[in-house]
């Protein structure tokens, strides 16, 4: 029998196969199996139209078998059958697909990710297998026959026996190396699960024949206990997806365990968003929000995506262009049949299809969670608790792109009963003369609430937002307004609660302790200015900051290992209706040294009170120390 020679082009895939470095080989299967059930899909659609055609539904079906003694794996379908021509066509030559195009584009990429990806078809047996043997039959035919390739140097077809139209496809497995044990594949219980894994959705049924072990009938009650195996035919894939079957008939249960079952959390989702899309993109889809972060969630080693099917056929486990980074807590499958297996076909389109899903599952996302956030705050909250940092870091991502989208999916609790509240909510609540949105930042609420900036506002019927995260001010600062009103720190030197009356006289007073200020300043290089307040209440002194960054950036900025500290510009409030000032006036004319000191205490205060390190502690304690024992 002559050998014929593969055209170059799948010569030169195959030959990418047969050495692929690839670790996932296992998807040989998944290619397989679907080839069978076109195979099938087309020989039942060609019954419907075909009067004459008798083929019941029920009939079709996928068959795997092993057969251990000879080494062999075999898929077997009843679909529609190829010829002697088509063997020739389809197995010998790749020339109408543009797999030979995806190939070039990509050889400059070491790892061929993209086989796992879509997938090459039929060649992918070759990762796996020595010989490949397909024996086929095509509807309506009489003679059936036998292709048979042991690699790259080429393939042979010759008649062939087979009772019914169908094919088998028949891989005779690698001998096992230290890299790979293909003996696996022989193993009923890896077949069954790889089957589970990557084809559960095929919608016609694989079936296997399976052992089991049973306790044989005992014929009285003293025999011995014996046991008996069994072959049994069992349907392995489950059928009809979830995300395929109407809301209707999916109960809430039905949802959690699909999510714990495929997603590997025990904990209920917070909500499911299902989705059946028709229309020129045609789509289904089964999106969850998890009710907790996973433990990796905010490392780098948290992949997002979802599992991407094409038409009930897994093509890819975790596909992270269908959902924004920051909706990367979404977890769930998404399947169109608008999506071919292999993208080598059209490139381009491809993208089209999977950008316009991704563009309406992220809108369907954002709506759900502004429904949750409308209609059951209690739960927002937890939501937000989970990922509402995510949130956040979406926004100021990418110079604030996506700022206006993610705004109103902002939530912070206030100083009105530490309360959680929208931005909407919040400017809808405001005085009439209030310019700005005010926040406040610090570790812990109750430090918060404690900050004498915060007491000052709250006397001038300020809402305040309190910012416990590193991230909030950086997100506020990238929206820099909400509703035309601009957010301001109320630890800003700028931000100011009383009266233009009040700060006049102020003003003046300061200009009165001009040197004294200097002075005090001397031993200070880090404060930029000292000025009079007379909205602290009792406190004594506040540290506040005047342009871009604020104390509260400056911490979140230095706890990043880089090479230059950032400092915020600091401004020592004092307060002047408190005694302290005229003790510093009295030092100020009698005794110039110790008013250095006090300065030096009353800024390590200061920066104590907004959670800073003090930076010469010794040295503070023995000042303090001093003049306690006087
Ligand atoms: P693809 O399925 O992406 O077109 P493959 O390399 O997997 O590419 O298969 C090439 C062709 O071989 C298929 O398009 C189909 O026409 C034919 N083929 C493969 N497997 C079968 C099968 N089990 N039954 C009938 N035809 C098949």
């Amino acid at each position: 029998m002559k050998k014929k020679e593969f055209k170059t082009e799948s010569k030169k895939l195959m030959d990418l196969m047969i050495n692929s470095i690839y670790t996932n080989k296992e998807i040989f299967l998944r290619e397989l199996i679907s080839n069978a059930s076109d195979a099938i899909d087309k020989l039942y659609y060609e019954s419907l139209t075909n009067k004459k055609m008798k083929i019941k539904k029920d009939d079709l079906e996928i068959f795997v078998s092993i057969d251990k003694d000879n080494h062999t794996l075999t898929i077997s379908d009843n679909g529609i059958g190829m010829t002697k021509e088509e063997l020739e066509n389809n197995l010998g030559t790749i020339a109408k697909s543009g797999s030979s195009d995806f190939k070039k584009e990509n050889e400059h990429k070491e790892n061929i990710d993209i086989i796992g990806q879509f997938g090459v078809g039929f060649y992918s047996a070759f990762m796996v297998a020595s010989k490949v043997e397909v024996l086929s039959k095509k509807y309506g035919s009489e003679e059936a026959y036998k292709w048979t390739s042991s690699g790259v140097d080429g393939y042979t077809i010759e008649e062939a026996d087979k009772e019914s139209y169908g094919t088998d496809v028949i891989l005779t497995l690698k001998e096992d190396s230290e890299e790979e044990k293909y003996s696996s594949y022989l193993d009923t219980y890896e077949i069954e699960s790889l089957i589970r894994k990557y084809s559960d959705y095929i919608t016609y049924p694989i079936k296997m024949e399976i052992e089991h072990t049973h306790e044989k009938e005992k014929k009285s009650e003293s025999d011995k206990t014996e046991y008996e195996t069994v072959k049994e035919v069992e349907v392995i894939n489950s059928l009809v997806p979830l995300w395929k079957r109407d809301k209707k008939d999916v109960s809430e249960e039905d949802y959690n365990t699909f999510y714990s079952d495929k997603f590997f959390d025990y904990e209920k989702p917070l909500k499911h968003i299902h989705v059946k899309a028709e229309g020129t993109i045609e789509y289904n889809a089964l999106l969850y929000i998890p009710s907790h972060a996973p433990y990796d969630f905010y490392t780098k080693e948290y992949e997002k995506g979802l599992q991407l099917y094409s038409n009930g056929v897994l093509i890819m486990e975790k596909c992270s262009d269908l959902i924004p980074d920051y909706f990367s807590f979404v977890k769930g499958v998404v399947d169109s049949p608008d999506l071919s297996l292999n993208i080598s076909r059209e490139t381009l389109q491809q993208n089209r299809v999977l950008k316009t899903i991704a563009n309406s599952l992220e809108n369907k996302i954002k709506k759900e969670l502004e429904t949750m956030l409308k209609e059951n705050r209690e739960e927002y909250q937890k939501f937000f608790e989970a990922f509402g940092m995510n949130i956040k870091y979406g926004i100021y991502d990418q110079f604030g792109m996506n700022k206006e989208k993610l705004q109103d999916l902002l939530i912070f609790a206030s100083s009105n009963d530490r309360k959680f509240i929208t931005l909407d909510e919040y400017v809808e609540q405001m005085k009439e003369d209030q310019k700005h949105i005010y926040y406040a930042c610090g570790e812990t609420l109750d430090k918060i609430e404690m900050l004498p900036q915060v007491q000052r506002a709250k006397n001038s019927s300020c809402e305040v937002l309190y910012c416990t995260s590193y991230v909030d001010e950086f997100a506020l600062k990238t929206m820099r307004n909400y509703k035309e009103k601009d957010f301001m720190n109320v630890a800003d030197a700028s931000s100011d609660f009383s009266s233009s009356k009040e700060n006049e006289e102020l003003k003046k007073e300061q200009e009165k302790d001009k040197n004294m200020f200097e002075e005090m300043k001397s031993v200070l290089p880090e404060v930029d200015e000292i000025v009079y307040t007379s909205e602290l209440d009792e406190h004594p002194v506040c540290l506040s900051s005047k342009g871009e960054i604020s104390i509260e950036m400056e911490k979140a900025l230095n706890a990043i290992p880089q090479e230059q500290s950032i400092k915020a510009q600091k401004v020592l409030e004092i307060n002047f209706n408190h005694e302290i000032v005229k003790t510093l006036r009295n030092l100020y004319k009698e005794d110039p040294d110790s008013l250095k000191e006090y300065a030096k205490v009353l800024y390590s205060f200061s920066r104590m009170i907004e959670g800073l390190p003090v930076e010469n502690p010794t040295e503070i304690a023995s000042i303090v120390c001093k003049y306690m024992s006087k």
